[in-house]
C-alpha cells in the first residue's frame, strides 16, 4: 500500500599596487553611478506604485468586482520591472522569524483573468487573518506579468513574447525547451520558451522571490483548467501516514480531479518542485470569466487559507 501511495504521489508530484588601486576608485565609481541609477530608477518606480493600483481598480471596476482592489491598501515591495517599466510587486505578511512561509504566485499568464481576483482577495484576507497564525508567513505576488494584462488583447507571455513559466533555467532547459516547442507545441506562440533561459524579468523575479523567502511551499494560481497539480517533491515521509489516510488522500485526490500534467521544461513546477524540492502547487481555476471570480474566491479560500496555515513535514531521514 505504501508502496503504491509513494508512486501514485511521485507520479502525481506532484537548485585586484598602483594600477590596482586604479581600477578599485573606477570599480567604486562606477558602482556609485550605478547605484544612483538605479536608485533614481526605484523612485520612479515607487511612483508607479499608485498608478498600476489605479489601473487594477479599473480592471476591477470594468469586471463588476467592486470599485476598488485591496491594491492601495498594502505597501507593496517591489522585486523587479517589467520589460515595460511596471513595478513588480510582493508583500510578505506575517512575521519575519515565522518557520512555515508559503510564497504564492499569480498571473504569470496575464489573459487567464481570474487569478487575478483571487490573489488580491487573498491580500485582503492576509491583511485581516494572518496575525490568526503566529508562525505561518505568507509572501503574496499577486501580478508577475502586469505588461501581458494591460496589452491588448490581452496576453498569455510577456511584452518579448515569452511565456515566462517556460523560461525557468532548469536542467533540460537547453536540451528540451526549444524542441519540444517546435513539435509539440507547433511553434505555438503563446508557449514561446524564450530565446534562452532566464532571460525575462518576469522569470528572474519569480526566482528571486524564492531565493529571498526560501518558502516551504508554493501555490501557483492559474486558470482555466480547472484541476489541481502537485508537482514534487517526493520526499515527504509517506511511511508516517496509516493506510486509512492515504487512502482518503487518494480519494479526494480523484474528487478534486488533483493530476500530473506532466513537467514542461522551464516550467515553476519543474524548477521549485522538482529541482529545489519546494513542494509546489498549481490551482487552475475552472474558467477565465471575470463574472465567475467572485465565487471562485468563496469555493477556493478556505483551501488557499489550508495550504497558507498547513505544516510541511520535515523531510524523511531515509
Ligand atoms: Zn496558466
Amino acid at each position: 500500500m505504501k508502496t503504491t501511495f509513494k508512486v501514485n504521489i511521485q507520479h502525481s508530484r506532484a537548485t585586484r599596487n598602483g594600477i590596482l588601486s586604479l581600477i578599485l576608485v573606477l570599480l567604486s565609481q562606477t558602482r556609485d553611478a550605478r547605484a544612483s541609477v538605479e536608485s533614481a530608477q526605484a523612485d520612479e518606480i515607487q511612483k508607479d506604485i499608485p498608478s498600476l493600483c489605479a489601473d487594477i481598480d479599473k480592471a476591477y471596476i470594468k469586471r463588476n468586482w467592486g470599485k476598488k482592489s485591496a491594491c492601495k491598501g498594502i505597501k507593496w515591495k517591489i522585486g523587479g520591472t517589467s520589460v515595460e517599466g511596471r513595478p513588480l510587486i510582493y508583500f510578505d505578511f506575517g512575521p519575519s522569524t515565522a518557520t512555515n512561509t508559503t510564497l504564492i504566485f499569480s498571473m504569470v499568464h496575464a489573459d487567464e483573468i481570474t487569478p487575478l481576483y483571487l490573489s488580491f482577495s487573498v491580500a485582503e484576507w492576509a491583511l485581516e487573518n494572518m496575525k490568526k497564525y503566529p508562525n505561518a508567513r505568507l509572501v503574496l505576488v499577486p501580478f508577475i506579468n502586469p505588461d501581458g494584462f494591460f496589452d491588448t488583447p490581452k496576453t498569455r507571455m510577456n511584452a518579448h513574447g515569452v511565456d515566462c513559466n517556460r523560461n525557468f533555467a532548469t536542467k533540460d532547459w537547453d536540451r528540451d525547451a526549444l524542441k519540444s516547442w517546435k513539435t509539440k507545441f507547433k511553434s505555438d506562440k503563446r508557449r514561446f520558451p524564450g530565446i534562452k533561459p532566464d532571460s525575462e524579468p518576469e522569470t528572474l523575479f519569480q526566482k528571486a522571490m524564492i531565493e529571498k523567502f526560501k518558502p516551504t511551499k508554493i501555490l501557483s494560481i492559474h486558470s482555466p483548467l480547472n484541476m489541481i497539480d502537485y508537482d514534487g517533491p517526493d520526499h515527504l515521509p509517506l511511511e508516517t501516514f496509516s493506510e486509512e489516510y492515504v487512502k482518503k488522500c487518494l480519494e479526494l485526490r480523484n474528487k478534486i480531479k488533483a493530476r500530473s500534467s506532466g513537467f514542461f521544461p522551464g516550467s515553476l513546477g519543474n524548477y521549485a518542485g522538482q529541482e529545489l524540492g519546494i513542494p509546489t502547487i498549481t490551482l487552475e481555476l475552472p474558467t477565465a470569466l471575470p463574472s465567475k471570480a467572485k465565487e471562485y474566491w468563496q469555493y477556493f479560500q478556505k483551501g488557499i487559507v489550508t495550504v497558507v496555515t498547513y505544516e510541511v513535514p520535515p523531510k524523511s531521514k531515509k
